[in-house]
């Protein structure tokens, strides 16, 4: 289906802009209003566990910023934070079921490690391509390009 994606990051971050009182959530769109093939349940499923995941592991007073801009044929969804970071031995591990960094940070903090793992299952379902770029202390960058519907030739 042809997907808002634009749409959904705008109603996601005034979501978090309601709730997440401790820290600045913004929202970054650049360029024409973006469209991508995909399916609108999976892709909100995506934007809210890369947000909730950058507010969880955030510090207070900490930013998250989203961004969704064509990028060539495809359109960027960048979800950025300025939280903990994650160590460089854990990045190729956090997207696996169940795995978590910190385990007892992590039951202060709630969660069940399943996230960063239906993320990952969705962007391989849509064709799509994850990137990870993450410094402890210093925050982390997600950023997944979509199919633009627009530019497709598979419709
Ligand atoms: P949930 O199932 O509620 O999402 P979770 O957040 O622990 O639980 P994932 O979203 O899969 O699970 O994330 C896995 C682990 O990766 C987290 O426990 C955390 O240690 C680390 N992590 C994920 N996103 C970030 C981030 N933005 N900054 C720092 N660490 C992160
Ligand atoms: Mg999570």
């Amino acid at each position: 289906d042809r997907v808002p994606l634009y749409v959904l990051a705008e109603n996601c971050v005034d979501m978090l802009q309601l709730h997440a009182e401790k820290h600045q959530v913004t929202l970054d769109m650049e360029g024409e209003p973006c469209n991508i093939l995909g399916n609108k349940e999976m892709i909100e499923e995506t934007l809210y566990n890369l947000c909730d995941n950058a507010i969880r592991y955030n510090n207070p007073g900490g930013t998250v910023h989203v961004t969704v801009r064509p990028q060539g044929d495809k359109v960027l969804l960048k979800v950025a934070d300025t939280g903990i970071g994650i160590p460089k031995e854990h990045q190729k591990r956090i997207f696996e079921r169940f795995y978590r960094v910190d385990k007892s940070r992590s039951k202060a903090t709630g969660g069940t490690g399943l996230g960063l793992a239906i993320v990952k299952h969705i962007v391989t379902q849509h064709g799509a391509e994850l990137n990870l770029e993450s410094e402890p202390g210093k925050g982390t960058t997600i950023t997944i390009l979509f199919e633009n519907a627009e530019k497709s030739v598979t419709m």
